[in-house]
């Protein structure tokens, strides 16, 4: 059986960057740019003042509290069409541009207008720049502010927005059909009967590919007969990714990697040394699709999802880093691994007094999407250890929870 880290690495191995599209700066938060982007304008554009006060010549306020002749106001969205002469002051808002003969703003706090704000009285000297952004000081007209590669955070599309990107050139995000196998599955909206289970997975899925900025669409719910899958995988090579759930296991109707052969897929594996999600397909198809039958179990597929399928997204939509977020912590209690296999158990992690600490939650087992609701993270066991004790420090895998929870 395959180690987690050579599942990952056949997968990304597999895995292709997608074509380059444009799209709205409004639509591109979680994608990757695909074009190095330069600025048109200098940062900020003029000298800018950063506080309300007086624009003044520091030459002037050297030897302050001194008087200054008060020559103009300057609001913001203006532009000064004077300049100080000696012993001279503008006010000035924030934002603003400095008048030439200025070289520093001193704020209004320190400051006290006199005659009816003909004259001002500047409390305290200044510095050169005191105050002041100069002109380009951010970024030069030209330069490349952000390279090709850049995820696009809140952050980035600030910047884009005063580079004035309309549309940006992106990585395609891929397209993922969600398949749900299984005679037992019903639709959630259905109270199940005996012997009965709703389709949560299709849901879990098509939350997580949303969230890694991908575009799911749910195929249903296909039955444990070849007749019925065979007609759900073919919608499903359609997609760029295709996840189904369930029949990848060793019962008599767990027909999924015998019709993705049907297909005539090629397949790279088929269990992984993982705990949970053991029984794990991975395919692709002649159109190069990326196929994976993930587990049934609800907690083993999202788990497979997050340790592998996520990464491969990020390839696709031309990350330069496609791993999880990884982290040390202290264990608050014994752990304990006899699975054989890594396992990656449902945990809650947090920072305090200046570490992160990490407790894994009793879960009843890979069905188990109550507890495994409460997690934000897994607490990776080496394949190698049965025990893992209190105030150890261990690895744990951030989920995109852990930051909004
Ligand atoms: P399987 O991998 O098909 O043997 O399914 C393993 C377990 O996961 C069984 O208990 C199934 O009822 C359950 N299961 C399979 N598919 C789903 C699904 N889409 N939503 C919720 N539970 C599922
Ligand atoms: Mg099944």
């Amino acid at each position: 059986m395959i180690t987690v880290r050579q599942a990952l690495e056949i997968a990304l191995q597999q895995t292709a960057r997608l074509p380059i599209e444009e799209i709205s700066l409004l639509e591109s938060a979680g994608r990757v740019l695909a074009e190095d982007v330069i600025s048109d304008v200098d940062m900020p554009p003029f000298p800018r003042s950063t506080m309300d006060g007086y624009a003044v010549s520091s030459e002037d306020v050297r030897s302050a509290p001194v008087r200054l002749q008060v020559v103009g106001m300057i609001p913001a969205g203006s532009y000064p069409n004077f300049s100080l002469q000696p012993m001279q002051a503008a006010k000035i808002m924030t934002g603003a541009p400095l008048p030439s003969g200025a070289d520093a703003v001193q704020m209004v706090e320190k400051t006290r207008s006199l005659d009816e704000e003909s004259s001002v009285a500047i409390l305290e000297g200044v510095k050169s720049g005191h105050n002041v952004s100069p002109l380009g000081s951010e970024a030069r007209q030209g330069e490349v502010v952000l390279p090709m590669g850049t995820f696009i955070s809140p952050a980035v599309i600030g910047l884009l927005a005063a580079v004035g990107k309309n549309t940006v050139a992106v990585y395609r995000a891929p397209s993922v059909g969600i398949l749900a196998t299984g005679d037992e599955l019903v639709d959630i909206a259905v109270r199940p009967a005996l012997g009965q289970i709703r389709n949560s997975n299709s849901f879990t899925l098509y939350a997580q590919v949303k969230q890694a900025a991908g575009k799911p669409h749910l195929l249903g719910i296909a039955k444990d007969t070849k007749a019925n899958l065979r007609q759900s995988i073919a919608e499903g090579l359609q997609y760029d990714l295709f996840l189904a759930t369930g029949g990848v296991s060793m019962g008599d109707l767990d027909l999924v990697e015998k019709m993705f052969a049907e297909f005539g897929l090629e397949i790279f594996f088929e269990k992984i040394a993982m705990k949970p999600g053991k029984p794990v397909v991975m395919a692709r198809s002649a159109q190069d699709g990326l196929i994976f039958g993930l587990p049934g179990n609800p907690v083993s597929a999202a788990t497979v999802f997050e340790v592998l399928v996520r990464p491969v997204m990020r390839k696709m939509m031309g990350f330069p880093v496609y791993q999880n977020q990884m982290a040390l912590a202290t264990l608050t209690e014994p752990f304990t691994n006899r699975s054989g296999r890594e396992n990656y158990a449902p945990s809650v992690t947090w920072y305090e007094e200046k570490r992160f600490m990490v407790r894994p939650l009793k879960s009843k087992g890979s069905g188990d999407v109550v507890t495994y609701a409460k997690s934000n993270s897994y607490l990776i066991c080496p394949i190698d250890r049965t025990e893992l004790s209190p105030n150890e420090n261990v690895v744990v895998m951030l989920r995109p929870d852990f930051f909004y929870c």
